[in-house]
C-alpha cells in the first residue's frame, strides 16, 4: 500500500497519510526513548513486536465493543488506521503503584491499589507531559464536557478489566499503562476512539511468579534483554511461536532459536 506524506513523527512511531481520506498508516520504529527523550537508543525488532502486540490487543478490544483506530495490520511494521484528532491528554491507568506515582508520593513500590487509579497528563513534550487534574482537562477544553470525561474514564476501566484478565491468563500482572484517545467523525457524529498503541512500550507488565519486568522498564533501568522480554509477551499471548526468534518475526521464516524464559 502506498504511503502518502509524513504527517507526524513521534518517538517510536511515524504517521503517514493513508490511501483514502480519513485514514493513515502508522509505522512502528525500533527507536526507544525514555525520560522525555533524554535517553535514546535503537532496539532492533521492537517495532515489529509492538506492531503485532498492539494489533492483537486492539483487535480484542474491538471485539468487546471498544472502538479503536485500527483498521488492519498491513505488514511487519505498519498498520492502516483511522486518522483521528488526538485528544492532548494521556490517560494513565494503574493497578499497582510504581514508576512516577511512587516517586511523586513516596508510596512503597509494588503497593497494590484498592481500585484502579486513573491519572491525566497533558501531552506536551516541551513541558514533559505534566500531570494534571480532571479540572484542567475540562477548563482548557482538552475534552468538551464532563460527559466526555466520564465516557473515557469508563473506557479506561473497561480496557483495564479486559487486559488484566488477558494478561493474568498468561501469567502476567498488568501493573499500569497509558492510553490515548482521538476524535473521528462517524456518520456525521463526533466519536471518541482509542488511538496510538498498547504494547510493552506503553504498559508495565510483570511476570506473576518472578515479578520479572517484561516491558520498557528493561530499557529505562538498563536491565538488558529488552527484545527478549517483548518476545516473551508476544509468545505468551500466542502471537509468535515458542521457537520464534526475532528473525522469524521480521521475515516470517521459521528459525528455531530458544527463548530464555527468565
Ligand atoms: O512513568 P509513569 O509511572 O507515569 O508511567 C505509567 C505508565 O504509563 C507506564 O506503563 C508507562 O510505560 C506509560 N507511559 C507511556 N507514555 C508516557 C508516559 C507513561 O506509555 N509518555
Amino acid at each position: 500500500m502506498n504511503k502518502g506524506k509524513k504527517l507526524y513523527e513521534g518517538k517510536a512511531k511515524i504517521l503517514y497519510e493513508g490511501p483514502e481520506k480519513g485514514t493513515a498508516i502508522q509505522h512502528f520504529k525500533d527507536d526507544a526513548t525514555a525520560f522525555n527523550n533524554q535517553k535514546k537508543s535503537m532496539v532492533e525488532g521492537k517495532g515489529v513486536l509492538n506492531n503485532r502486540i498492539s494489533e492483537h490487543i486492539f483487535n480484542n478490544l474491538n471485539q468487546i465493543g471498544i472502538k479503536t483506530h485500527l483498521i488492519k495490520r498491513l505488514n511487519m511494521r505498519e498498520q492502516l488506521v483511522r486518522l483521528a484528532e488526538i485528544i492532548p491528554v494521556e490517560f494513565i491507568v494503574r493497578n499497582i503503584a510504581t514508576g512516577s506515582l511512587t516517586k511523586r508520593l513516596g508510596i512503597a513500590d509494588g503497593t497494590i491499589l484498592t481500585k484502579p487509579l486513573i491519572e491525566y497528563s497533558y501531552k506536551n513534550d516541551e513541558l514533559g507531559d505534566p500531570l494534571v487534574a480532571s479540572e484542567h482537562v475540562l477548563e482548557f477544553k482538552w475534552l468538551k464536557s464532563i460527559d466526555e470525561l466520564n465516557l473515557i474514564n469508563s473506557y479506561c476501566l473497561r480496557i483495564n478489566d479486559f487486559m488484566q484478565g488477558m494478561f493474568r491468563g498468561v501469567g502476567i500482572k498488568l501493573v499500569d499503562f497509558k492510553l490515548e484517545f482521538g476524535r473521528v467523525n462517524i456518520d456525521g457524529k463526533n466519536t471518541i476512539i482509542l488511538a496510538d498503541e498498547i504494547s510493552p512500550d506503553t504498559c508495565r507488565l510483570w511476570d506473576v511468579a518472578s515479578e520479572k519486568k517484561l516491558d520498557k522498564d528493561r530499557f529505562r533501568k538498563d536491565l538488558g534483554n529488552i527484545v527478549q522480554a517483548y518476545q516473551e509477551v508476544a509468545r505468551r499471548l500466542g502471537i509468535i511461536h515458542e521457537e520464534a526468534n526475532i528473525s522469524e518475526v521480521k521475515f516470517g521464516k521459521p528459525k528455531a532459536v530458544n527463548i530464555k524464559k527468565k
